[in-house]
């Protein structure tokens, strides 16, 4: 759809207005049951083969704006000015009280949700890395203080130390907070 509307902006820009390559009639005329006149303005813009584009486009702005904002523009300008109100059209149908603005909150809103998720996932990380560097720390100095106690029985402090690591572990909820991600 796009890259049609986009060939007929092309060949209206760089042809000469006079003889447009158009199939008569258009799909604007059909609708409007009324005859498609060689210079028939919406006829470059609503081809036969897609009548939803202006049955939409109708039904929002009425034929005779459309007809009107058309020829208040320069020629080159026609194509975007439709392929515009096509789209605005389409959203005001989906959202009749806010069309197109509503699209851009919802977005907007989500682009904010997305940044405070960010956000978030970059504290857990940084509390994770901490944790790991605190554990490597407490393991390191329990090796140290094993090889310099060099007896076989396991010392109180190493039982003690290890449990409480392991508790922080699982109180962070470090699982929970990565799935997400
Ligand atoms: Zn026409």
């Amino acid at each position: 759809m796009t890259s049609n509307m986009e060939c007929m902006s092309d060949k209206t820009a760089s042809s000469h207005y006079s003889s447009p390559v158009v199939v008569s009639p258009c799909a604007a005329c059909k609708i409007l049951r009324r005859r498609c006149v060689d210079k028939c303005v919406l006829a470059p813009y609503f081809p036969p083969t897609e009548p939803l584009k202006f049955t939409i486009a109708h039904r929002v702005f009425g034929a005779s704006n459309i007809i009107k904002m058309l020829q208040e523009l320069p020629e080159d300008q026609r194509a975007d000015a439709v392929n515009s109100m096509v789209y605005e059209a389409n959203a005001r149908i989906r959202d009749p009280v806010y069309g197109c603005a509503g699209a851009i909150c919802r977005l907007q809103k989500q682009i904010c949700e997305l940044q405070a998720d960010l956000a978030k996932a970059q504290v857990e990380i940084l509390n994770v890395q901490t944790q790991k560097a605190n554990l490597v720390a407490l393991i390191c100095m329990e090796m140290t203080q094993n090889q310099e106690n060099n007896s076989s029985t396991v010392s109180p402090d190493h039982q003690q130390a290890y449990g409480n690591s392991t508790t922080f572990l699982e109180n962070s909820n470090v699982y929970a907070a990565w799935e997400p991600l």
